[in-house]
């Protein structure tokens, strides 16, 4: 049985006033949002980090994952993750990042939406996993066959309609679709799928100050990479 609050010598009263007096505290002396732990289990190198997920993929694409005791490994992470890459992907269900790498619980921090573009609240999740995680290595992974690329290039090519927000997405896209079809391809949508993972590799390395001050220091390394559907195999660009 639960003891109450007066079971334990604690009235509703004295909890309220202990909580005012805390956040007055706390008002007088803020504390850092989050805490960092200084000898991180995740404190390898980028190119390690990038190893790592490419020898994942390798047995993903051989259809021969690690075996993992899942229990394990939730209890180990209850109180800290240690994520050894972010990675921006597509929502697309049939591109899951700790799949493709071969990663468990804990591995792998992902931000996911459709078209794989860096929005701001995307942007500031991948400054989170850097500054306050860690992580050394930011990914962006395009994937063949992108629905929402090819809707983009529709919108571009054909003056194609969308409802809802859709439009505000394909807006996102439609600068890679641009730029690739600048140069005149033989297959657009791959091309802007291409253009698209490297514009926005481009978009974390130019975040400042975060982002930009950790790649100067070379604490983090940025990497573009394209899934394909077919093999399941990652190709870095
Ligand atoms: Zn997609």
């Amino acid at each position: 049985m639960c003891k109450s609050y007066d079971d334990a010598g604690l009235s509703r009263r004295h909890l309220m006033l202990g909580a005012g007096a805390a956040l007055a505290a706390g008002a007088m002396a803020p504390r850092p949002a989050f805490a960092v732990d200084e000898s991180p289990q995740n404190a390898i190198s980028p190119d390690e980090a990038l190893e790592r997920l490419m020898q994942g993929n390798a047995r993903y694409a051989a259809n021969e994952r690690e075996q993992r005791d899942c229990q394990e490994r939730r209890t180990g992470l209850v109180e800290a993750q240690f994520p050894i890459a972010a990675i921006l992907s597509c929502s697309d269900s049939r591109v899951a990042p700790e799949l493709a790498f071969d990663q468990g619980q804990g591995d792998l921090f992902v931000v996911r939406l459709a078209g794989n573009f860096v929005s701001d609240d995307g942007l500031a999740s991948l400054e989170y996993a850097v500054k306050f995680l860690r992580v050394p290595l930011l990914m962006v992974l395009g994937h063949t066959n992108c629905g929402a690329v090819a809707a983009a290039v529709k919108v571009v090519k054909d003056r194609a309609e969308l409802p809802g927000h859709l439009p505000e997405l394909i807006d996102s896209i439609k600068p890679a679709v641009i730029a690739a079809h600048g140069r005149h391809p033989s297959d657009l949508v791959a091309a802007a799928i291409e253009e698209n993972v490297k514009v926005n590799v481009k978009r974390m390395q130019d975040d400042a100050p975060i982002l930009s001050e950790a790649l100067a220091a070379k604490k983090i390394a940025t990497v573009g990479g394209i899934y394909d559907l077919a093999t399941g195999k990652v190709s870095l660009i």
